[in-house]
């Protein structure tokens, strides 16, 4: 690698950073993606403990087994990497899942579920990691939204009101920590290719690809940049913005 490239690229070395959900899909690019880039990384999972296995051994990064239901769990994990490495300095909430139906017949289950892991899970990590930050006045978080927070989706009210409210759970904590130095975006991917899109049938799947522009699902790896941006001193100036990240699915016609 040429001297000049070496120096343009993104480093977060001596950075220590946090990513939800990450034994898969997106979370498992940010992982890699942090990981080339310098990061001590440490991910939380639910139950793919093979994968999460499997990403550690790859990229060097720990793998802690955390349901984001959790709040004890949470807090223990967050002062353990915090009396280990001295900083928490990047936050990447991206443990979300789905369980889609129409609003008529959804379960309180299935609402509360979804509610529970995207959102409330979000918050207990956000509290505990913006203290360590809120110690050293820097440090950057980033949720993991997605389209279905900013435009209507049907059969999707729970997974809508879970990341619309992440969105705006962004905003107000960019609004409260911007002065103790902590930045907040939030990345909102359209359709990505992982196990959570993987469950689409096909024929609606091929509709959908039509509606974007570039005529194509993203891939995980490309959430991860813009992740990696988020996280890094190159967007030193952004907080309380909303980075979507779709092929140009919700920004053309
Ligand atoms: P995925 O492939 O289904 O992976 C989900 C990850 O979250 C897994 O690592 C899973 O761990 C973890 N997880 C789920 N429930 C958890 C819990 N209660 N506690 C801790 N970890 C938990 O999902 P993905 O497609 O990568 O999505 C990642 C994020 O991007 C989500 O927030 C999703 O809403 C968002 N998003 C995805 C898309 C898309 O098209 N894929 C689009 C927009 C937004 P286990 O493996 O142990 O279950």
């Amino acid at each position: 690698m040429g001297a000049v490239q070496e120096n343009n690229m993104i480093s977060l070395k001596g950075k220590t950073a946090i990513v939800t959900g990450a034994s898969r899909g997106i979370g498992a690019a940010a992982v890699r993606k942090l990981s080339d880039l310098g990061a001590k990384v440490f991910f939380t999972y639910k139950s793919s403990s093979d994968k999460a296995k499997l990403l550690a051994g790859e990229t060097g990064a720990t793998a802690i087994p955390c349901d984001q239901s959790d709040g004890e769990n949470i807090e223990k994990t967050v002062d353990e990497i915090f009396a280990q490495t001295g900083s928490v300095d990047i936050l990447v909430n991206n443990a979300g899942i789905t369980k889609d139906g129409f609003l008529l017949l959804m379960p309180y289950a299935d609402w509360n579920g979804v509610l529970d892991t995207n959102l409330n899970g979000a918050f207990r990590w956000t509290k505990c990691a913006a203290k360590k930050m809120y110690a050293k006045k820097a440090g950057t978080v980033i949720f993991v939204s997605s389209v279905s927070g900013l435009v209507g989706v049907p059969a999707q009210t729970n997974y809508a009101a879970s990341k619309g409210a992440l969105c705006a759970f962004a905003r107000a904590a960019a609004a409260e920590l911007g002065a103790k130095g902590i930045r907040v975006n939030t990345v909102c991917p359209g359709f990505i290719e992982t196990d959570m899109t993987a469950k689409i049938p096909r024929d609606i799947a091929r509709a959908q690809k039509e509606r974007i522009a570039m005529k194509r699902f993203g891939k995980a790896e490309e959430v991860a940049n813009a992740i990696a941006f988020l996280a890094s001193d190159e967007s030193s100036y952004i907080t309380g913005q909303t980075l979507v990240v779709d092929g140009g699915l919700t920004g053309c016609v």
